[in-house]
């Protein structure tokens, strides 16, 4: 019998009455390792009124006493951040460092979040009018919902739960049904830290979860991130409903590399970018646009470095850690792999399949070697479709006006990057480019927490990125607050005035 993945309300865990459950698999061993429980409408309600209960003693609670609980779950996290990437590495598959390197960048959003007093200050104005006084404040919004997606269990969450909760708010957060202990270890840790129960929910399950928490009026918000179809929907649902709403959706990222760039540092690149988290990244590079005259050369080069690369159990590892773990689900990877296929269909150079990569693990995972197509048309399916995958598209083009026309017609803008030793070019890149986070020479340019993360186009539905000014913006809303009082030395004051309010 496995063990029962529950929900997280009132401080404790929950297992809910659906009596639906789904299997949590071991990706690198292909076994059934947990049962995560699927919530029914009635379990959402139950675990949103945990977090409505406790909504109005935790936005009272002083900024000091918030920020200090927020502290220390930061220094808890710091030091068993270990024990979360394990959990993530024998859920998601990612190789351990991989993990770590996911909590880290979470904690950064931790770190900022620490911080929040500054970013909660509002403004004041003196004698706006005679004895008349503005100021503004930015208040929480009540109870918010976080849903995430598969490929990073604990950072994506953390992009939003710790603004939210530092900035007063209640939370519930849908993890994402194929890897959901991460979210239940952070709520553990959240309880250690001393955060009053109900503050921090985990909501189990499925479409029937995401789609209580869009149609609760007990919900103000909800951050999304996941594919585009399910953003586009998770947006036009809550949107209607007049809740505040951003919903990251999916990426076709591209590389462009000018004939001038440092050939070694744009293949280490492309290959890191492409088949880290064996491409299971929102930011993963899965478009290499190659300039035609570096264009030979330079898939040589990724070439060579793509057929070093280990693919293995992420968990193991005695002498060396392997580069790229298995794929989440079986089913993902038939997908993947069907890609691969189609590819090969449709004419695309097949340099490396990773079909037939030599594998360290068990036959049982569900891996899919690295792969890279060379001689990519625009019009292929491989070039249009999300893969999500270990498999690098090369296009090539004839310029850089060329190359700069075909990224800007991708329906997606994610992250972007370019290759070059001509800072002309780049600044010209960066000013015409249609995507929300652009490298130069940096080929995963995840901003750090106090910026904002977030793309453009179908990358992205709402006004707001997360985490940054931009995420305390989203989880506090503004008053402006005008006062008068009355100068004891100056009665009698007032009088009937019925005329639109006039300053002087
Ligand atoms: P997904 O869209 O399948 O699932 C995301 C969340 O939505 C999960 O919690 C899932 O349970 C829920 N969900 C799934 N189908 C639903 C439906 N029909 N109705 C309501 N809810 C539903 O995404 P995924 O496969 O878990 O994650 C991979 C996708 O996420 C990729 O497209 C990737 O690009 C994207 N992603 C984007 C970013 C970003 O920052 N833009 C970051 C990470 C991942």
């Amino acid at each position: 019998m496995t063990t029962l993945i529950t929900h997280w309300a009132e401080g404790a865990p929950y297992a809910g009455t659906s009596g639906r459950t789904a299997d949590v698999a071991d990706p690198a061993h292909g076994r059934v390792t947990g049962s995560v429980a699927l919530a029914s409408k009635d379990d959402a309600d139950h675990v949103i009124a945990s977090a409505s209960r406790a909504a109005a003693a935790w936005r009272s609670l002083s900024l000091a006493r918030r920020t200090q609980i927020v502290f220390r779950f930061r220094e808890l996290l710091n030091a068993r951040k270990d024990e979360l990437a394990s959990i993530i590495t024998a859920e998601h598959g990612k190789v351990h460092s991989d993990a770590l390197g996911e909590v880290s960048r979470g904690q950064e959003v931790v770190e900022f979040a620490c911080g929040i007093a500054h970013l909660l200050k509002g403004s004041q104005s003196p004698n706006v009018s005679t004895g008349v006084d503005v100021h503004s404040v930015r208040q929480p919004l009540g109870v918010v919902a976080v849903i995430s997606p598969f490929n990073f269990p604990a950072m994506v969450p953390m992009w939003f739960f710790p603004i939210a909760i530092a900035a007063g708010n209640t939370v519930v957060l849908k993890p994402s049904e194929k890897d959901p202990s991460a979210a239940l270890w952070i709520a553990r840790l959240w309880t250690e830290a001393g955060l009053p129960d109900g503050v921090f929910n985990v909501l189990q399950g499925d479409k029937t979860a995401v789609d209580a928490l869009l149609q609760s009026p007990d919900v103000a918000a909800i951050s999304f991130v996941g594919s585009t179809p399910v953003a586009e929907y998770v947006y036009e649902e809550a949107s209607r409903r007049g809740k505040r709403v951003q919903a990251l959706g999916g990426a076709k990222n591209h590389m462009l590399v000018l004939p001038d760039a440092d050939l070694d540092l744009a293949a280490d690149a492309a290959v890191s970018a492409g088949y880290g988290s064996a491409g299971e990244r929102c930011m993963a590079i899965s478009v290499l646009v190659a300039v035609e005259a570096v264009a030979d050369d330079l898939v040589a080069r990724i070439a060579e470095r793509t057929r070093s690369l280990v693919v293995g159990d992420g968990a193991a590892g005695p002498d060396r850690e392997a580069d790229m773990g298995p794929l989440v689900t079986r089913a993902h990877r038939d997908r993947v792999a069907s890609f691969v296929d189609s590819g090969e269909a449709a004419g695309a150079a097949l340099v490396v399949d990773g079909r037939r990569a030599a594998v360290r693990g068990e036959d049982s995972g569900f891996w899919l070697g690295p792969t890279l197509f060379d001689h990519v048309t625009p019009d292929m399916e491989i070039y249009r479709e999300e893969i999500f995958g270990p498999v690098l598209s090369v296009v090539r083009v004839a310029s850089y006006d060329e190359a700069l026309r075909l990224i800007n017609a991708n329906p997606y803008g994610n992250g972007v990057a370019v290759f070059t030793n001509d800072g002309g070019a780049a600044r010209r890149f960066e000013e015409d480019v249609e995507a929300g986070m652009v490298g130069v020479n940096v080929p995963v340019p995840v901003p750090v927490a106090y910026y904002s993360f977030g793309g453009w186009k179908r990358s992205l539905f709402g006004d707001t990125h997360a985490h940054g000014v931009e995420g305390v913006h989203f989880f506090t809303r503004g008053k402006v607050v005008t006062t008068r009082w009355i100068d004891p030395a100056r009665r009698p004051a007032g009088g009937l005035q019925l005329g639109f309010p006039r300053n002087d």
